[in-house]
């Protein structure tokens, strides 16, 4: 899908580097190096050269422990260079959690509000009604002066993915566009490294909410933390290294003060693939818990997947019992959808997934008839073929409620290499329904 950011308009199914230019003395990462207005441009231009997109101006340190600047020295220390920036054609975003200086920022031509306190404050709702810009919702427990002393959390991914969808719901009903709505779950931002880590290593739980998401994880204390790394300026290359594994989950986004270091890192990128599986045969089971049968061969086959060269599971949809389609004589089905980031080619991968059938006894007799294992290949980023052995997109996704509902599940604004849209208004066959665990 797309993030609209005023006149700018992102593919969110590749990486976007929005780079980070710090107009404070007190910067945690890089103090003061850009604090002039000349040295600030050229610092944007150089991450605009190494393959920035954005370029995300902050006048205000957030870091934890910090002090809050006045709101017309942090105007004094931003403005100009959005407005410079702006003139020169570059998306360019503002860091504040100020509505004032957001909205003076939009009038120079800012076309991101990047606020770390989630809109929270009405006025800065105010602010995003009255302009087009793409925002930034950020979670964030406390304020940044105390937010470190002891955050607490039951579940932390699950407490800040409910925060960021009710954030983003109640933004939508103050009539902002959904595509204009990107999400962060504010690493570091009240949480501690461990449960920071927690939340980076369960990106696909935010990816499922369906809003463009941000990995901003550009030399936090967690990386320092994980990687043993006590100097910031040192903690590039595992940032950027984090950052790829946040994109292969889902994380379209990624904040980052050494852009040539993370455009480097993305570049190993893999394709995303969309496997659904099924199946209508128990081998095993007693009579009457049939369906938990057909639920252990798909897990069967899930962890065989995971032993697909060079390629990864990124989520698993829950499983769903379905009514045969096309060939209506057999039993109901159990269905699932698996992403995969996968490192081998589509025709290599269709062997790797009849090996997998085959070895749960997959016999070829009727089409569409009873199976103990189907495994398809729903979708394979960017690739698009139509011959005897494999046709991709899977030409008959779209009519089938077993594939839609799991699909819509992961990703509800998925598209297809072809360009379709995922949407459950062809749906004719195989209606499918949640079996609840
Ligand atoms: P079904 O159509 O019910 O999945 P099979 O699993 O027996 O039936 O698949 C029949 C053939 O479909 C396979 O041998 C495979 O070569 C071909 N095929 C074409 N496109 C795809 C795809 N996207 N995913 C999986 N199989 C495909
Ligand atoms: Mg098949």
């Amino acid at each position: 899908m797309t993030w609209r950011c005023a006149s700018f308009e992102f593919d969110e199914r590749m990486p976007i580097i929005m780079g980070i230019l710090n107009v404070t003395p007190d910067s945690f990462s890089d103090g003061g190096e850009h604090g002039t207005y000349d040295s600030a441009l050229e610092h944007a231009r150089r991450m605009l050269d190494e393959g920035a997109q954005i370029i995300d101006v902050g006048g205000e340190s957030t870091r934890p422990g910090s002090d809050e600047v006045p709101v017309d020295e942090e105007m004094a220390r931003v403005i100009d260079v959005v407005r410079a920036l702006a003139g020169e054609g570059v998306c360019v975003s503002v860091d504040t959690r100020h509505a004032e200086v957001a909205r003076a920022a939009v009038a120079a031509g800012a076309a991101v509000i990047n606020d770390v306190s989630g809109f929270r404050d009405p006025a800065m709702v105010d602010v995003a009604k009255s302009c087009d810009a793409g925002l930034v919702v950020m979670h964030m427990k406390g304020e940044p002066k105390t937010m470190q002393d002891d955050p607490v959390y039951d579940d932390v991914v699950t407490e800040v993915r409910d925060y960021l969808r009710d954030r983003a719901d109640e933004l939508e009903r103050a009539g902002i566009a959904r595509e204009r709505i990107c999400i962060d779950p504010g690493p570091g931002f009240g949480k501690t490294p461990s449960q920071t880590l927690e939340m980076v290593r369960n990106y696909h739980e935010f990816a499922r909410l369906g809003y463009p998401l941000m990995a901003a994880f550009s030399r936090k204390s967690f990386i320092g933390y994980a990687y043993n790394i006590e100097d910031p300026a040192q903690r590039d290359a595992a940032s950027a290294a984090e950052a790829l594994l946040a994109v292969e989950l889902g994380a379209s986004v990624v904040r980052t003060h050494n852009v040539a270091v993370t455009a480097e890192a993305l570049a190993d990128l893999r394709p995303l693939v969309v496997i659904s599986l099924g199946c209508n045969i128990a081998l095993v089971g007693n009579p009457g818990e049939e369906q938990e049968g057909k639920i252990a061969q798909l897990n069967h086959a899930i962890s065989q997947l995971c032993s697909v060269p060079d390629s990864q599971i990124v989520d698993i949809s829950s499983f769903y019992a379905s009514e045969p389609a096309y060939y209506e004589d057999q039993d109901e089905f159990v269905n699932a959808i698996v992403l995969m980031r996968c490192g081998v080619a589509p025709k290599e991968l269709l062997t790797y997934l009849h090996a997998i059938e085959n070895s749960l006894g997959r016999v070829r007799e009727i089409p569409n008839g009873p199976r103990t294992c189907d495994l398809d290949i729903v979708d394979y980023q960017m690739y698009v073929v139509d011959t005897e052995v494999l046709t991709l997109p899977h030409p008959r996704v779209l009519e089938r409620d077993f594939v839609v509902k799991p699909l819509m599940e992961l990703r509800p604004n998925f598209v297809f290499a072809d360009g379709a849209r995922l949407t459950d208004e062809n749906v004719v066959y195989g209606k499918a329904k949640l079996i609840e665990r």
